[in-house]
């Protein structure tokens, strides 16, 4: 079972899309886990529960100046701890830090990563993270796209939906996984026929001629 722990201080803006769908299913068969941690629970080094707002608090004036807070070290040190501080060095674990600056993810990198027992995520607000949490525990800068995002959440639940799918027996028909056959940008389904606003709209004829090396053929040529 590969676990996803997620540090973030925004839980709930995960919880709605991995508990739909296929997701919802690979931790209900079990393929996965995901579990969170918010940093505002370990801002206190030996208080959990019963914090004031000001105790919770974990961002602060960034050190040289410039606009915007930082999240604070410790905090997310100690929910990294938590996550997976007992299997620290161990090969099968993995720590990700989101960042515009990291490496592009990709179907290759899930590939790997679907091979880890615990993968952590740390997500980042406002200007980032105190940068000495990469000296506390080796991880790895990833990021899922060239632009700005306001936070690591969307990275998180694209990588734990990229790897899950590739997770043996979590699509219903292994084939499913795209990059192993034929796939086409476009699809069609039932009715052959669709009317809008008096036009008619028709799914391609070859499509329905039944001759599987020709629809082949149709597919690869959307691709382009
Ligand atoms: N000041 C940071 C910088 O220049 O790298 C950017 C901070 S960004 C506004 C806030 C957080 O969103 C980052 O810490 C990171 O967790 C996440 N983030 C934003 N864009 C991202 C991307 N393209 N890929 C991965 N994470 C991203």
């Amino acid at each position: 079972m590969l676990t996803f722990h997620v540090v973030t201080l925004f839980p709930e803006s995960l919880e709605s899309y991995l508990n739909a769908s296929i997701v919802k299913r690979a931790q209900e068969r079990g393929a996965i886990s995901i579990k969170y941690y918010n940093p505002r629970d370990f801002a206190q080094a030996d208080k959990k529960s019963l914090m004031t707002y000001s105790e919770r608090r974990v961002d602060n004036r960034p050190y040289g100046g410039g606009p915007g807070m930082v999240i604070e070290a410790m905090p997310v040190i100690r929910a990294i701890d938590a996550a997976v501080g007992k299997k620290k060095g161990k090969s099968k674990v993995k720590i990700v830090f989101f960042s515009p600056a990291g490496k592009q993810f990709s179907n290759e990198i899930a590939e790997t990563y679907k091979k880890f027992t615990d993968i952590v995520f740390i997500c980042g607000r406002y200007e980032g993270i105190d940068a000495r949490i990469k000296k506390a525990f080796p991880m790895t800068d990833i990021s899922i796209g060239e632009y700005v995002l306001t936070g690591g959440e969307l990275p998180a639940m694209v990588m734990i939906d990229a790897i899950t799918r590739r997770i043996s027996g979590v699509l219903g028909d292994d084939l499913s996984i795209e990059e192993s056959r034929i796939a086409s940008p476009d699809v069609y389904t039932r009715p052959e026929v669709i009317e809008f606003k008096k036009k008619k709209y028709r799914v391609p004829k070859v499509l329905l001629s039944g001759d599987h090396k020709k629809i082949e053929e149709w597919k690869v040529g959307r691709k382009k």
